[in-house]
């Protein structure tokens, strides 16, 4: 039923990442296509303007290198998207961009488990137009 997962990977808490990797391998076995997202925050103007500049375009860069691990380890022919911009929106384009079946997300960030969804993955729940899985 789903072939066309989107997982979105918040580099800097990516525990869970294998983890739903996982899982979309587990929905989908051999008809898998997936699609790996990671965001990288927007910088207000206030402080970009105090900042190096390329200093963006070296994040997407790294966050592209560290995808490209997760996609090498998963065994499998995998998209690797990095973006710059709000995450939940970004990752609502990319999920509509690409038109996926599911998408594949972390409740919140480890440690925060009091709280029933964290931010993004808030966002992503009411506003996307697929099916959306919560990893807890
Ligand atoms: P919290 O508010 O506790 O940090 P989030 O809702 O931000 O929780 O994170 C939950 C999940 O949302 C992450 O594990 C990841 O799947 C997704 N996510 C959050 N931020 C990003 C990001 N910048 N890029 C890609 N995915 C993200």
């Amino acid at each position: 039923m789903y072939k066309k997962i989107l997982v979105p990977i918040d580099l800097s808490h990516a525990e869970k990442a294998s983890a739903m990797i996982d899982i979309a391998k587990s929905l989908a076995g051999d008809n898998l296509r997936l699609i790996l997202v990671n965001v990288v925050d927007d910088i207000p103007n206030y402080v970009s303007i105090d900042m190096p500049s390329g200093i963006v375009e070296s994040q997407v860069k790294a966050a592209t290198e560290e995808l490209n691990v997760f996609a090498e380890k998963s065994g499998i022919e995998v998209v690797v998207e990095v973006r710059n911009g709000q995450p939940a929106s970004e990752i609502l384009s990319v999920a509509k961009d690409h038109d996926v079946d599911l998408i594949i997300i972390a409740s919140h960030r480890p440690g925060l488990q009091d709280y029933f969804l964290g931010s993004t993955a808030a966002r992503v729940v009411r506003h996307a137009q697929c099916p959306v899985l919560v990893e807890r």
